[in-house]
């Protein structure tokens, strides 16, 4: 299986955006191949440049070449667009033109433990997408300090970056990411979203961060 990492995001000195680890049709029923490119080489590459722009332009202020007074600007423009690039590669990863998975193995009883059941997590997850209110995501990710998983709604892309939270699944409800296929109708992508999880992929994720707790290596 093809995927994709977050170290494919940055070579020689500086991030670049990965190829889709998919064909641009391959995610059909969940998103058309418009829909995809557009998302992929307009949306993520502008994060890129975004982010590389940023990272140059600082060091251009630290040399005295650009004005001190530039700092806030750049700095948020830095964590926009870095989370912005590491956002989305997370979630090209976590989608799959396989209809249907389902968690398994020590990723399943990781959700029973935390959501009591794998329907339980499905109600919290795509609410939380449901109610972002304008543009973020939703993130299924690992508490490195309880060791439980937790759901975050986060808008924009930097307010998802807490520090002890290792995401495992995101979901882009940016209105870019489904507006062409589904209007303003949010609900239906999730759900189709919700039936298109590469599984496998986030328990690769979830099997990076885990603790013993869970009782298998
Ligand atoms: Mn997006």
């Amino acid at each position: 299986m093809n995927t994709i990492c977050l170290r494919d995001g940055y070579a020689d000195g500086q991030y670049v955006l990965p190829p889709l680890p998919y064909e641009l049709t391959a995610l059909e029923p969940l998103l058309d191949a418009e829909t995809l490119d557009l998302h992929h080489s307009r949306h993520h590459a502008a994060y890129v440049a975004g982010a590389n722009d940023a990272v140059a332009r600082m060091r251009r202020i630290a040399r005295g070449e650009e004005s001190e007074s530039l700092v806030p600007a750049v700095a948020r423009q830095l964590a926009f667009n870095l989370a912005g690039h590491m956002m989305h590669m997370l979630y090209w990863g976590n989608m799959s033109p396989e209809r249907g998975q389902r968690p398994e193995c020590c990723l399943a009883a990781a959700i029973d433990s935390s959501f009591g059941s794998y329907d339980g997590f499905v109600r919290v997850f795509r609410n939380a997408a449901l109610g972002v209110q304008g543009s973020g995501w939703a993130v299924l990710a690992t508490d490195a300090v309880s060791h439980e998983l937790v759901v975050l709604a986060a808008h924009r892309h930097q307010d998802a970056l807490l520090p002890r939270m290792r995401p495992l699944l995101v979901c882009d409800v940016w209105e870019h990411a489904y507006y062409l296929r589904y209007a303003n109708n949010r609900a239906n992508y999730i759900n189709a979203f919700m039936n298109q999880i590469c599984w496998r992929t986030v328990e690769k994720r979830f099997n990076q961060n885990k603790e013993k707790k869970y009782g298998c290596q």
